[in-house]
């Protein structure tokens, strides 16, 4: 680009690095005109959509030609049954990543501070400096949030706190009690986003769930996607509940027709397949054992996580592994963008994938 147009960008944007996302199958297979890939590396669901999901879908194709209802009242209504939430407090987004940008937009001036943690979720310094604001980012305490050292961060200027929980990419969670006392250390200029894209897969009874401290905290925000664990990805929906007062704010800055009418429908379907969000708990489980195990089986360490992926430490520069593993069909993510050289993150897949991952780390590490 020349120089001349770069000057034209915003100060935040002119140093802002794009998103990298997990290697999609059919680029690989391009590059190496090879099949029979796998990919573990974008934390997506690996049982495949809901048969209500794709009876819904079919069932709104037809209304391709219309715009879709720009207040989502049929989805919003669905999330008031399964999660008590009014509409007042709901901000739908195409996927939870839009919601991010939103609240980055309606909060923060340039030069406003936003506080998160070493080791966060990629799109939080993006939201931060394509607003022209300065990150300010706490050390982490063994790759988890340090909550200590994110209160210590805050400062006049604090605007926003980010805090993923559990984290992506290393898999760490915060418990309820050590939350709380966080929230109530916070000041009330600073507004605290809590970003539970994976909660569903959480079984531990110490975990907080934000959709329950919400009436107690006006400066909260609690963000959802259905991109995880109800296995939406690839349809864009998600979603952020606060009080009303934030949610209007969220809303003057919303694009009226964020959410396709497809992905409404789809979630609307999704929400009320139970057994569906079940039997991807289940997998999930079950999957991070196996993957657990075997790496264990291989002496490689790894980071207890609590999401739909495991954060393993090759002990060693990670990117030559990464692209052995794609030499093999198998695509996991490497961290190197995260600070993290020596780890490979590896969404939990299903039983077989799993399995070839492990076959193909053990090979790949033996040459
Ligand atoms: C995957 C993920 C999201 C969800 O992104 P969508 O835009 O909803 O697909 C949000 N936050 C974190 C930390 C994630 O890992």
């Amino acid at each position: 680009m020349s120089c001349d147009l770069m000057a034209l960008a915003t100060t935040g944007v002119q140093s802002l690095h794009p998103y990298e996302a997990g290697k999609p199958i059919e680029e690989l297979e391009r590059e190496l005109g090879i099949s029979n890939i796998i990919k573990l590396a974008s934390n997506e669901n690996p049982l495949g959509p809901s048969s209500k999901v794709l009876a819904a879908i079919e069932g709104v194709l037809a209304d391709t030609t219309r715009y879709p209802d720009s207040n989502g009242f049929r989805l919003k209504k669905a999330l008031h049954r399964h999660y008590g939430l009014d509409s007042h407090q709901i901000t739908l987004g195409n996927g939870s990543n839009d919601v991010l940008e939103l609240i980055a937009r309606a909060f923060l001036n340039p030069g406003d501070e936003v506080v998160f943690s070493e080791y966060a979720f990629a799109v939080y310094p993006i939201v931060t400096q394509a607003c022209s604001a300065r990150a300010v980012v706490a050390p982490a305490h063994e790759y988890g949030h340090n909550l200590q050292a994110m209160s210590e961060a805050i400062s006049d200027r604090t605007r926003l706190i980010f805090i993923a929980n559990p984290n992506n990419p290393t898999g760490t969670a915060l418990k309820h009690d050590e939350l709380v006392a966080f929230l109530n250390a916070v000041p009330e200029h600073v507004i605290v986003v809590l970003d539970e894209a994976y909660t569903e897969y959480v079984e531990d009874e110490d975990f907080p769930d934000g959709l329950e401290l919400l009436p107690h905290y006006p400066n909260l925000i609690v963000t959802r996607t259905f991109s995880k664990a109800w296995g939406l990805a690839g349809l864009r929906v998600g979603f952020a509940a606060a009080c009303a007062d934030i949610t209007d704010l969220l809303n003057r800055v919303r694009q009226p027709f964020n959410v396709s009418h497809v992905a409404l429908a789809a979630a609307e379907a999704v929400l009320d397949d139970q057994s569906y969000l079940q039997r991807s708990v289940e997998l999930n489980r079950t999957g991070l054992e196996q993957l657990e195990a075997g790496l264990k089986a291989q002496g490689i360490g790894y980071i207890p996580g609590f999401g739909n992926f495991i954060t393993a430490d090759m002990a060693r520069p990670a990117q030559p592994v990464f692209e052995a593993l794609l030499r093999e069909g198998v695509i996991v993510r490497p961290l190197a963008g995260y600070g993290m050289p020596s780890h490979l993150r590896i969404s939990v897949g299903l039983p077989e994938e799993n399995d070839r991952f492990l076959r193909a780390l053990k090979q790949v590490l033996a040459c």
